[in-house]
């Protein structure tokens, strides 16, 4: 007998419903015959869009929650957020760092998202925020797998003893290596931080995550240095490069042969659209640029492109509630991906293209593949997008751990109560 079994299910990119058969928390073959198809629990999904696990992949848990702490940012800009997270971070504990994290993380399970790679400030000489997330990652272990990533916000090269700091984080646990090289105080130390953050991932056999040319800078370079780098070191499909807004100022020519040599590293590339929708394009006056990498182009030429939340309620983006689909739905249309198959990458962008950058197995709907599921209600991609449609059901390894009750909205119309429910009616 099998444990569960999801039937009328719309998985993604396919018009007709299936079934999808669990055992032991993972997705097995579907047992031929109808006595075969017994189980213990049974759920109809009504035709909705059944997908593996959202993936979040560029995240900042331990700033969330702190907006307006201990003043809010007025300007809306990177710097003031800058400057109000350096007078926040001198009471970061490790209470302070837990309670605001753990909520979080409740929100992402609520919105379908079991896999979070969190970037930690590590320029702080107690590690206070990345022992908290070390303890918390352990404690929730159960629940949503957390990757950390040490990022050294001030810099490696131009943050005392910033090296150490980095081995140090990597020594306690950091599954991750992070560098900020275009925050760095020269070109030359911005280049040595990506050569120390990937050598030092290939000494600890880690991954690397770089926010990398975060700026409106056609000058910040620092791509080509880390695909460099990927390839010298043979760190393919290991190392991740976030952000990338400046490719949206280079010129045609050089960011064609960039792209060329991002695909030939193998790097994956992640793209957080909130963030950059407001922190890009500040010292513009009209026209304002939207400081954007080059999703379309990217993808077209075969990398892997993800797509982050980056912050929620911290003194850089007052907004957001943790859920990829707000992040999808904004991309929709600053990235202008609204083209049919595009709608579809951006579901694609949540899911399966999170999970290849941040390694992880035995993920998917194909049969093997750990139980990690989300029910949408809405009957496709375009819908869930459009509506940032609830997630009726977060299933992890064939259990369900979140569900959501959608409001019934009802209009008086001509005397008589109506539902509504913003889906087209069928015509006949
Ligand atoms: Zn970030």
């Amino acid at each position: 007998m099998l444990d569960l079994l999801i039937t009328n299910a719309r998985l993604p990119r396919s018009t007709s419903p299936t079934s999808l058969a669990i055992e032991a928390g993972r997705i097995v073959p579907l047992p031929a015959g109808r006595e075969a198809l017994d189980a213990r629990e049974r759920i109809d999904a009504a035709g909705k869009l059944l997908t593996p696990a959202l993936v979040e992949p560029h995240i900042h848990l331990d700033a969330v929650l702190t907006v307006g702490q201990p003043r809010h940012n007025l300007s809306g800009s990177l710097f003031e957020g800058i400057a109000i997270w350096g007078e926040r971070v001198k009471d970061l504990d490790a209470d302070d760092v837990r309670r605001r994290v753990a909520q979080v993380l409740r929100w992402q399970v609520a919105n379908g998202v079991l896999f979070v790679r969190s970037h930690v400030d590590v320029c702080d000489p107690r590690l206070t925020a990345l022992r908290a997330l070390l303890d918390v990652k352990r404690e929730f272990a159960d629940r949503i797998t957390l990757q950390l990533v040490a990022f050294p916000q001030q810099g490696i090269q131009s943050f005392p003893n910033g090296e150490a700091l980095m081995r140090q984080a990597v020594e306690l646990g950091a599954d991750v290596v992070g560098a900020i090289p275009h925050f760095e105080l020269t070109r030359e130390y911005g280049e040595q931080s990506v050569k120390f953050a990937v050598g030092l991932a290939q000494e600890f056999n880690r991954q690397v995550d770089i926010h990398c040319d975060e700026t409106d800078d056609e000058h910040s370079r620092f791509l080509e240095v880390l695909a460099a780098e990927t390839i010298r070191l043979n760190m393919q499909g290991r190392v991740t490069a976030s952000h990338t807004t400046a490719m949206h100022s280079y010129n045609n020519a050089y960011a064609g042969r960039l792209i060329v040599n991002v695909r030939r590293a193998g790097l994956h590339m992640v793209t957080n659209p909130l963030d950059n929708a407001v922190l890009q394009g500040r010292f513009d006056h009209y026209p304002i640029r939207r400081g954007h990498t080059r999703i379309k182009e990217l993808l077209a030429a075969g990398v892997n492109v993800c797509l982050g939340h980056d912050s929620v309620m911290d003194p850089w983006y007052p907004l957001g509630k943790a859920d990829p689909l707000q992040a999808a739905f904004v991309l929709a249309h600053y990235g202008q991906m609204s083209g049919y198959e595009e709608i579809r990458t951006l579901i694609d962008m949540i899911t399966v293209n999170g999970a290849k950058t941040l390694g992880l197995t035995d993920y998917g709907l194909e049969p093997g593949c750990r139980a990690d599921l989300v029910l949408f209600d809405a009957p496709s991609e375009g819908d869930a997008v459009r509506l940032i449609a609830p997630r009726r059901l977060v299933i992890r390894a064939g259990t369900v751990v979140a569900r959501t009750e959608p409001a019934r909205q009802v209009v008086t119309w001509q005397g008589k109560e109506e539902p509504v429910d913003y889906m087209p009616a069928r015509s006949g």
